[in-house]
This record gives C-alpha cells, structure tokens and sequence, in this order.
C-alpha cells in the first residue's frame, strides 16, 4: 500500500499502474487479476473450500441413492453446484466499478466529470457520484457502492452486482435442491452423513434465504445495502445489461520521469 508519501521514479524506468496502485487491492499476473485485500483471506478461503466441499460431500454421502430416486434432480444440484462456484468467481475477479483517485486520474491524463453538489472524498481528492461511497477496507471509492464482502474478497459495486445477486440466487436453489433431494430417499437408507449434510444445509439456506430476500428489495427498490441501511435516496444504476467499461486498466503502461506524486 501506498499512502501519504512521496514517490520518485527513475527516469529510465517505465511503470506499469498496478505497481503505484494507491488502495489495498491486489495484483498477480502482472496485474491483469485484480482481487480485494489481504485481511478477507479467512473467510474468503472458508467460502471456497465451503462451496467446493458441499457437493462433494453430498455426492459421496447420498449421491447413490438420489440417483437411484430421481438422475434429473441429482443432475441439477449438481449443475447448479457449478453455478454457485461460477458467479462465485465473476464476483471476486470482476473489478466492482473503483474510481481512481485524483492522482491516478492526473496520470492516466483523464478528466473526471464532476458536480460541483456531488459529495468529496478526502482520501481519493475526488467528487464522488450519487450512490458513490469510499470502502475502508479496499481503500478506493466505488462506483454504485452498495457493500464489501469479505466472504467474495471484494466490494459489491456497479460492474459486479449482478454476478453477486445471481451467486446468492443460485447458492439458495443449490441449497434448496440439496434439501428436496435428501426428502427423497427412504429413511431406512440415511446414515449419519445425511443427517449431518442436512443440518449444514438448512443452517446454509435459512441464512442465503434472508439475504436473498433482502436483496430482493434492494433490486425492486432501485437502491444499494448502504442507501437503505444510511435512509439514503436510491440511485437505479447497477450495471444489469452489458458490462460497463473499467475507469483504469491496471496494465496501462506509466511515463513516470522525475515525476513526484504525493499519494
Ligand atoms: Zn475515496
Ligand atoms: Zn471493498
């Protein structure tokens, strides 16, 4: 992380804008992945190996005898196990909608738009648009912030949402699908996994159902999490069709000669 100091490139030396990133996000691949910060790790790692375990354990536990009752329903919670890890994956490796701050905007030679009403943002020196907010924990302000989720290593914001909402919709149908499975074997044939696989989902559903509903009535309402919880205005702009374009490209080459940046 790069905070309030003062930096000075060699002349000789080209930069790309991954490495004088001033937020806590981090890089690999030379700066073409890009996910949250290092403090998420935990509950990051939990949800993965959670997520990948659970079909797993469902396929050794039961897998014979669903299959045996019903291929199609076996076939779909699998099929949306799948899912869940996929939107899953959008969620974390799809940058959220992160506005530069103003010196990241200086060097790209970019002009950001302004209202001269729209609220400042003291760490990032820029004006900030409605539904804007700035993540503590990322350390960068997002586009149509509506909240940061340790559990997916990421802000949920304007150019993610969507994968966010479809990874809760289809953790919930999995969990449900599991569920609706388990009911149809004979109970003579249940072990001691069954019963333990069925606590672990209901505890998964009961908990996935409430978020869900609740973001339910963020989409209907047109606001984001922070806008409901703050009593705030909601703003309508989540990105639901298309991709809108990234604000930097953290691979973008850097002119940096004698340059002095105060971050
Ligand atoms: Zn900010
Ligand atoms: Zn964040």
């Amino acid at each position: 992380m790069i905070n309030q100091q003062h930096i000075k490139f060699d002349d000789e030396h080209q930069h790309k804008l991954y490495e004088i990133w001033p937020g806590k996000n981090r890089f690999y691949l030379s700066g073409r992945i890009m996910i949250g910060p290092q403090t998420d790790f935990g509950p990051n790692i939990f949800t993965w190996c959670g997520l990948i375990l659970l079909p797993i354990f469902f396929t050794y536990s039961n897998g014979h005898q669903i299959w045996e009752a019903n291929q199609l329903l076996f076939i779909c919670t699998l099929l949306l196990a799948f899912l869940t890890l996929f939107f899953l994956f959008l969620t974390q490796f799809t940058e959220p909608g992160i506005i530069p701050r103003k010196n990241i905007f200086e060097i790209m030679n970019i002009q950001w738009d302004t209202e001269s009403a729209w609220p400042m943002c003291e760490t990032c020196s820029i004006k900030k648009p409605p539904g804007s907010s700035h993540c503590k924990q990322c350390d960068n302000c997002i586009l149509m912030f509506d909240h940061h989720c340790p559990f997916v290593n990421n802000c949920i914001g304007k150019r993610n949402y969507k994968y966010f909402a479809l990874f809760l919709a289809s953790l919930l149908m999995q969990g449900l699908s599991i569920l609706v499975s388990l009911s149809k074997i004979n109970p003579e044939e249940t072990n001691g996994f069954t019963d333990f696989l069925l606590i672990i989902v209901c505890f998964i559903s009961a908990i996935i159902g409430v978020f869900c509903f609740f973001h339910l009535i963020v989409i209907l309402s047109g606001s984001t999490t922070r806008q409901i919880i703050k009593h705030l205005e909601p703003t309508n702009s989540f990105d639901w069709i298309g991709r809108s374009q990234s604000l930097f490209d953290p691979t973008m080459i850097i002119n940096t000669q004698q340059q002095v940046f105060d971050f």
